[in-house]
């Protein structure tokens, strides 16, 4: 049995232990922090998983928040405008929302329990390449800040600067719905999206203001939080009740505030896909996992959940046997790409220039529940997404298949 290191305690470092260890293959977990400081620390993200990673949860036997209160049942697109575009189509299977400060301590926990190793390890190339001789392989899971192992694939990164500039924030005061959904607004200066998340204090809401750059969302983006929170929350209600006015409606102004002070991340991401294999100094092969290999902007909810498939999938490599080398990783690249291709399709293609197709889906989800349905119950199922936005020609289609019956999804 091959003895692997792994190198990031996100979700995607941790799925693949995970999967690892069930298959009993002996892994070391290296985590730059500690459960008791990522539990302590400020949000870096505010992922909904979706139901496919959820069942993969129930594989691993981490499935911890299972209850009906912590799914999500639905979207709601809200664009206004003429014509005035509302849906609120419905998953096939529910989404969840818990506070990763929750989520990646209980899941290392899982993973010590069942006789796995973790270790800090400082996030730099030369730390990586010193443990790397103790393994047969090294992934690296180290997230988007760039370690600087992988280099940027140029061919399959159309972006050099952010799309959007990001203002995020776990916040009180926002009234749940029952059953719950994402409540997602396009607006002429992005996106505002909301939905709950459990955390450790409770269920709050996670809201993350998707601006468009030299729009009139985007100086959210610099509002020093830390030092103002009361004028932070005040900044946000005034463009959650201009830009969407149907969120405001459940907005409590007396209770609206960030949950916990620091409870907001801020800042732009550069979509981009890295080289997804290196071979270090010392000889060893590092393979890219999770958002160390590809980054989307998070406006599609896809970058957990395709961290989470992509450790399924590399998992059942490592489990088929042979040498983990250089052609190892050749075939793994080719293998986790067929997965995250569509992921980044339908992610550039979403925060490039408004697409006339995707209107056109909007549209008809509108005035048809079967499309508001079929397009939401895509976030689960990327690679039909993708086959459904990704050219006008295959929208046509893909709309002509749903509204005739033909077709459910
Ligand atoms: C505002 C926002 C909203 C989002 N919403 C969604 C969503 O709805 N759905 C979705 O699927 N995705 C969403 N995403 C994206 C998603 O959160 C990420 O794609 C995902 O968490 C990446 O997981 P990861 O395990 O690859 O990396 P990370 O979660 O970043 O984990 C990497 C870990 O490695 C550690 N590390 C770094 N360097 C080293 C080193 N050298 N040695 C050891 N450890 C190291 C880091 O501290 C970190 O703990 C969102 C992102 C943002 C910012």
């Amino acid at each position: 049995m091959p003895d692997i290191a792994i190198v990031g305690a996100g979700i995607s470092g941790l799925h693949l232990a995970l999967r690892l260890q069930q298959a009993g293959v002996t892994t070391t977990l290296y985590a730059e922090r500690t459960s008791e400081e990522v539990a302590a620390g400020r949000p870096l993200h505010l992922p909904v998983r979706f139901g496919r990673t959820r069942q993969r949860e129930r594989e691993l036997g981490v499935a911890h928040w299972e209850g009906r209160e912590n799914g999500t049942y639905g979207v709601n697109l809200v664009a206004g405008g003429e014509p005035d575009i509302r849906f609120l189509g419905r998953l096939d299977e529910p989404a969840s929302g818990v506070d990763f400060r929750l989520y990646l301590p209980r899941l290392t926990a899982d993973y010590l329990e069942r006789g796995g190793r973790v270790e800090v390890l400082k996030p730099e190339p030369a730390e990586i390449d010193r443990i790397a001789p103790r393994h047969d392989l090294v992934v690296v899971a180290a997230g988007r800040a760039a370690t600087g192992l992988f280099a940027r694939d140029e061919a399959r990164s159309p972006y050099r600067t952010p799309q959007r500039v990001l203002t995020a924030g776990l916040l009180r005061g926002i009234a749940p719905v029952d059953p719950g959904h994402i409540h997602f607004q396009v607006t002429e200066g992005g996106e505002i999206f909301s939905t709950r998340i459990l955390t450790a204090d409770g269920p709050v809401h996670g809201v993350v203001v998707e601006a468009l750059p030299g729009g009139p969302l985007e100086r959210l983006a610099a509002f020093d939080h830390l030092a103002d929170p009361a004028g932070f929350a005040a900044e946000l209600l005034g463009l959650i009740e201009k830009y969407a006015p149907d969120l405001r409606q459940r907005v409590d102004a007396r209770e609206f505030g960030l949950a916990k002070p620091g409870d907001a991340l801020q800042g732009g991401i550069t979509p981009v896909v890295r080289e997804s294999w290196t071979v270090l100094p010392s000889g060893r092969v590092a393979l890219a996992l999770g958002d160390a290999w590809v980054v989307n902007d998070p406006l599609t909810g896809q970058g957990a959940n395709l961290g989470s498939r992509s450790a399924f999938e590399l998992a059942d490599l490592i489990g088929e046997g042979g040498p983990l080398d250089e052609d190892f990783a050749r075939r793994a690249a080719a293998r986790l790409w067929r997965i995250a291709e569509p992921v980044v399709g339908w992610s550039n293609l979403n925060i490039g220039p408004p697409a006339e197709h995707l209107g056109q889906i909007f549209v008809t989800a509108t005035e048809d529940q079967r499309v508001a349905d079929a397009f939401v119950r895509n976030f689960n199922d990327p690679e039909a997404m993708w086959e459904a936005v990704k050219s006008p020609e295959a929208t046509a289609s893909w709309l002509k298949r749903i509204t005739e019956g033909e077709e459910t999804g």
